[in-house]
């Protein structure tokens, strides 16, 4: 491009002495006027080939030979080296400088890939390239002798953003919608986790439902290589409309917020009432109190006097409002297709609170009491995942997290930035966009 701009400033130059010239010679005839301007033209444009033109080497001069081994279960380096030809001795200082020049130790099967390069079919190999995962490399140059120094290099990542939003269809489920809108699977499958405490993927989803996602692609080379964060959903679920934007903080901790920087993932909290003591623990196996017997405690029991007001763990929906002869008046919360939550011995249950009923996190739902085969008055709390009893003081759940005003403010400028792209990329989906990471660590 530098060199066209270049030759056409030396043809205007041309151009304009001509004019000038052709106003004092009146007699020369328009024929070969313009004969003499192409003649000064080529010869211009010849001109400017020869002084500017620098031929790219590698792309004109050279025909690289590569020979790409993929690295298969079984391979050692010297394995694959042995397989190239290479001598004990080669393979020796080769394994030594990596590890020394790269911390490079083994090769993963599967994943890594050996390019060997050659400066053309019949010479010997001068470059061997180690493809380590998709941001890394290392170049092992041949060198006079063979010295073969190590170089690590990381690939160059540039990070696009695309959008994609859908609809439920009907009969179908969010993972088909999500699919047919062309959203990759990996990114759907961290939409499921994200939204996992906010809805029931399985019960609350209706047909006509929109969605949408935006999320990062990640290019090495113009080339995609994977998919990155997921960076703003938006759901209309069953209760309104949910929102969540990725963003990080200064100090590199990233997380999901709503709309006004709340923390956007729901979670459960592993003690219901704030601090009250545990009198009795989750365990596999325990004498029972009353029973006399030994048996499995399935939740944690937390002291509670007869009265005390028992807040929902998570939002969820009421699935069970009952007695039964253990747990007395008991209440079960259904969060997620994952988690379920038990409270039991209660005294009473609280008002408006029925089988079906969608309670948020900390709505209380009943009164601490001492009904069923219990000793005293407490609250026996228990958290089922996937059908299963677990300690919910152990079990991994997400962290609650809440902004603080700084951070706020940061992300609420992020947010703009967000929304921003997303309503530039609804009206042209096509175009490549890019967004400044307001990351300091990667991950
Ligand atoms: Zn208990």
């Amino acid at each position: 491009m530098a060199l066209m701009k270049k030759a056409k400033i030396i043809i205007k130059k041309i151009n304009a002495c001509l004019v000038k010239s052709c106003k004092k010679a009146s007699d020369v005839n328009i024929l070969s006027r313009i004969i003499l301007y192409i003649a000064i033209c080529m010869v211009a444009v010849a001109v400017g080939v020869v002084c500017f033109y620098k031929p790219a080497r590698d792309a004109v001069f050279t025909h690289e030979h590569h020979t790409v081994v993929d690295v298969k279960s079984g391979d050692t380096l010297s394995k694959i080296l042995g397989g190239q030809g290479f001598s004990v001795r080669d393979i020796d200082t080769i394994s030594k400088n990596l590890k020394k020049d790269a911390e490079f130790t083994t090769l993963r099967a599967g994943r890594d890939k050996i390019d060997f390069v050659r400066e053309n079919e019949n010479a010997p190999i001068s470059k061997i390239i180690i493809e380590n995962g998709p941001w890394n490399k290392i170049e092992i140059d041949c060198g006079t002798p063979d010295t073969w120094q190590c170089q690590k290099m990381e690939i160059a990542r540039d990070t696009r953003i695309a959008f994609k939003s859908g609809e439920i269809a009907q009969g179908s489920s969010f993972y088909l919608s999500a699919m047919q809108a062309g959203i990759p699977e990996g990114i759907i499958l961290d939409v499921y986790d994200l939204l996992a405490f906010e809805m029931d993927f399985e019960r609350d989803i209706r047909a006509g439902q929109k969605f949408y996602v935006l999320y990062e692609e990640n290019f090495a080379s113009d080339k995609k290589v994977e998919n990155g964060h997921v960076l703003a959903i938006s759901f209309d679920a069953l209760r309104g409309n949910v929102k969540m934007y990725r963003f990080v903080k200064p100090d590199g901790k990233s997380g999901y917020y709503d709309e006004n920087g709340n923390g956007a993932i729901k979670s459960l909290k592993r003690t219901p009432i704030n601090n009250a003591k545990i009198t009795s623990s989750f365990s596999g196996k325990r004498k029972h109190p009353v029973l006399g017997f030994t048996r499995a405690h399935k939740g944690v029991d937390f002291r509670a006097p007869t009265g005390t007001p028992i807040p929902a763990a998570g939002a969820g929906r009421v699935i069970a409002r009952s007695f039964n002869r253990g747990h007395g008046n008991f209440v079960k919360i259904r969060h997620n297709g994952t988690f379920e939550t038990l409270y039991a011995h209660m005294s009473k249950f609280a008002k408006g609170v029925n089988v079906g009923t969608v309670v948020r996190q900390g709505q209380i739902i009943g009164y601490a009491g001492s009904t069923g085969i219990s000793t005293g008055p407490h609250l026996h709390y228990e958290v089922i995942k996937n059908g299963v009893h677990v300690n919910p003081m152990t079990v991994k759940l997400p962290a609650i997290d809440n902004l603080d005003a700084a951070n706020k403010k940061l992300f609420l400028e992020r947010k703009e930035l967000i929304d921003s792209t997303i309503n530039s990329l609804r009206d042209n989906p096509n175009q490549i966009v890019r967004l400044e990471v307001n990351e300091k660590a990667k991950k």
